[in-house]
């Protein structure tokens, strides 16, 4: 529910300079962080500057993700001598979509924007995705038009996969990738994030109906630190599409999908049968070694198998549904 907008509120300086946030916030900025010590402080000032300036309640919440660079002691300080600030400290490194799982946990505003530690993100696009999401819509992305990475191995695989995931999920946004993005908090609260599925979040989305859009955003290089993906990551995206491919075409219907290929099979495989039936007593022929015979069996029993599958997951379903409360429809609105 998008809450009203306090007009009223106006930030007041605290003794050490920080903006006091005891209002419900209204904006959570999240962060995953895995060894960024550098660029810490001035993203986290560059942040406070940026929401500040909108009036609006907001915090910042920085989750490391198992850092060895000094990121946790910087964070611990920063989260005593900020008001607006609050870390997560994970007890080892699980991987980025970990690490902002953890931040939509922990925020608590209306929209929550995430965005990465590195400063190749511009703070001062997120006003613009704040106001993305308030016109309407649920998911801004951002889009690096302009994007500074390595050429072959980063951007290049990234266009191609881009490309792809677009064409099998049908959400055609131009940069996947993009750290930078916004949400209205009720939908991440219906969504479940595992492996390193936080790319495929505007994917996700558009499954649980929601409203996306994207607008472009500034990109700059990398000034501190290092990247922690290389062109390896290319492949474990690819694999991760083929879940989410998965997942869209039969998360609700497996006995539609299974089902009927395994009727299809069985069918065939009984068409054959009969075929080398008649063969056999119409007109007296040998059938035993014929290569049919072994497609007829192959094709029985490959039936029988996907039948009981897809019975078995619609059985799977209906407790992963009813498991977790999930209904299978969402609601925007009842008027
Ligand atoms: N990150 C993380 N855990 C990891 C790897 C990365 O929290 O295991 C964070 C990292 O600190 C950064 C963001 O995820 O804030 C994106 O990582 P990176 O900048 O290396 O990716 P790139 O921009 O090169 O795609
Ligand atoms: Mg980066």
């Amino acid at each position: 529910m998008l809450c009203e907008v306090n007009v009223s509120y106006s930030p007041s300086l605290s003794e050490n300079g920080n903006i006091d946030v005891d209002l419900h916030p209204q904006v959570s900025v999240i962060i995953p962080i895995y060894n960024e010590v550098e660029s810490l402080v001035s993203l986290v000032s560059a942040i406070a500057q940026t929401l500040a300036a909108t009036s609006r309640p907001y915090e910042i919440i920085c989750v490391d993700d198992g850092s060895k660079d000094g990121s946790i002691s910087l964070l611990k300080e920063l989260a005593e001598t900020r008001t607006d600030l609050r870390a997560v400290i994970f007890r080892r490194n699980y991987g980025q979509t970990a690490a902002m799982a953890a931040g939509f946990h922990y925020a608590q505003g209306d929209i929550i924007v995430s965005l990465d530690a590195d400063l190749q993100n511009d703070p001062s696009d997120i006003p613009r995705i704040i106001a993305k999401v308030e016109e309407g819509y649920d998911l801004v992305s951002g889009w690096r038009q302009d994007r500074q990475d390595a050429a072959f191995t980063r951007l290049l695989p990234s266009k191609i996969a881009n490309w792809i995931i677009g064409r099998v999920t049908n959400v055609r946004i131009h940069d996947y990738g993009c750290s930078l993005k916004g949400y209205r908090a009720e939908l991440l609260a219906d969504m479940n994030l595992y492996g390193e599925l936080h790319r495929f979040l505007p994917a996700l989305a558009f499954m649980e109906g929601a409203k996306i859009a994207e607008i472009p955003v500034k990109h700059h290089p990398r000034r501190y630190g290092s990247s922690k993906y290389g062109l390896g990551r290319t492949l474990r995206v690819l694999m991760d599409l083929l879940t989410i491919w998965f997942m869209q075409k039969f998360l609700t219907r497996p006995m539609h999908v299974f089902g009927s290929l395994g009727l299809v099979s069985m069918g065939l495989g009984v068409l054959t049968g009969l075929y080398l039936t008649i063969v056999k007593y119409g007109f007296g022929q040998n059938i035993g070694d014929r290569p049919l015979l072994i497609l007829v069996v192959i094709l029985l029993l490959a039936g029988v198998q996907l039948f009981s599958f897809g019975l078995l997951g619609e059985l799977l379903i209906r407790t992963y549904h009813e498991s977790q409360g999930r209904p299978i429809y969402r609601v925007r609105e009842v008027v």
